[in-house]
């Protein structure tokens, strides 16, 4: 009986070894795998939104600006250093957006190709030349044109194609980092510029078919890009940053604007103060329409897996209310 009980021990004592090794083995594994995975930090979210399909699985993404943070005024943290410091490569867009990039990376020894300014009227890459939004379109713009003549609009992302130059730039500095990977960057890359060159063909289709063609925004210049692209003219409150006060004469001309051409909506963007546009609306009796710049995103959206695309969409059914428009 005895004898029985040693070898029924034994059994499991055995099993329980076997299990305790396979799970440790498992876990091993699983840390090696995600181990492998590259590590990549973003700034703003139309980045994250690339790496975030460009990489797929085999990349960790984050963004350093917190969702619903107000992203042109900017500083990181001790902490936002210390997670660029960790990360296998960082990703920014430009001096014109982020100018506390450059003296963050310089002293933390990271090697060139972990260090990616997407959004750089010329980088590296051949061919990689985004588009600049033109001085002379802003004319119509209320914001003094001085304070524009020294400034570049960083806003590149609302030129689609401006997007899909940064996809490629991305797929390709992922590539070098994890060769292994290569060929789902570069075919994921593929994917996402045809989303993008869809949308851009939409977005044509779309605003070809306007009885007005004047975007009213109660916000900061941030639509240059995208009226530009589209043959639209765009009047906003205020000037690259949504620092500036608006002084009075320019709500006034605004105002007078929407009185004089009989327009019906004024558009602003949901993760800024509303309240210029709602004096705009209070003047002039004209109904407010939300239009998304996508700097940043909700921390609600973010969970939902909410995309730029599906961003940009949203804004292209309110372009077509305000702008009546008749293409489907
Ligand atoms: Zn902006």
């Amino acid at each position: 009986m005895k004898r029985y009980l040693v070898v029924l021990v034994a059994f499991f004592v055995t099993i329980l070894t076997v299990i305790a090794v396979f799970t440790w083995q498992n876990n091993q594994n699983s840390s090696q795998s995600s181990e492998k995975d590259l590590v990549v930090v973003t700034t703003i979210f139309p980045l994250y939104d690339i790496v975030r399909a460009v990489g797929g699985d085999n990349v960790r993404v984050s963004m350093l600006i917190p969702p619903g943070v107000e992203i042109h005024h900017f500083e990181p943290t001790p902490s936002d250093i210390i997670s660029i410091s960790k990360s296998d490569v960082f990703i920014y867009l430009g001096d014109y957006l982020e100018p506390w990039a450059q003296d963050v990376v310089q002293p933390l020894n990271k090697d060139a190709n972990q260090i990616l300014a997407a959004g750089q009227t010329i980088t590296l890459l051949e061919g990689a030349k985004l588009h600049e939004n033109e001085e002379d379109e802003h004319e119509e713009d209320v914001e003094h044109e001085d304070e524009h003549e020294h400034e570049q609009d960083p806003h590149v992302w609302l030129d689609f194609e401006n997007t899909a130059t940064m996809t490629t730039i991305i797929a390709d500095r992922l590539s070098i980092l994890d060769p292994d990977n290569a060929s789902s960057y570069r075919a994921n890359a593929g994917a996402h510029r045809a989303k993008l060159q869809a949308l851009d063909e939409t977005y044509k289709q779309t605003l070809s078919t306007c009885q007005s063609n004047t975007i009213i925004y109660g916000g900061h210049y941030a639509f240059g890009y995208l009226a530009n692209r589209y043959g639209l003219s765009y009047m906003a409150a205020q000037g690259f940053s949504p620092d500036a006060e608006p002084i009075a004469t320019d709500i006034a001309l605004l105002a007078r604007q929407i009185k004089d051409n009989n327009i019906r909506y004024v558009f602003y963007e949901k993760l800024e103060s509303e309240r210029i546009a709602m004096t705009l609306t209070k003047e002039t009796g004209a109904t407010l329409l939300a239009l998304q710049a996508a700097h940043n995103i909700s921390a609600k959206d973010l969970d939902k897996g909410t995309t730029f695309i599906d961003m940009m969409n949203d804004n292209l059914s309110n372009l077509r209310t305000g702008l009546s428009c008749t293409y489907e």
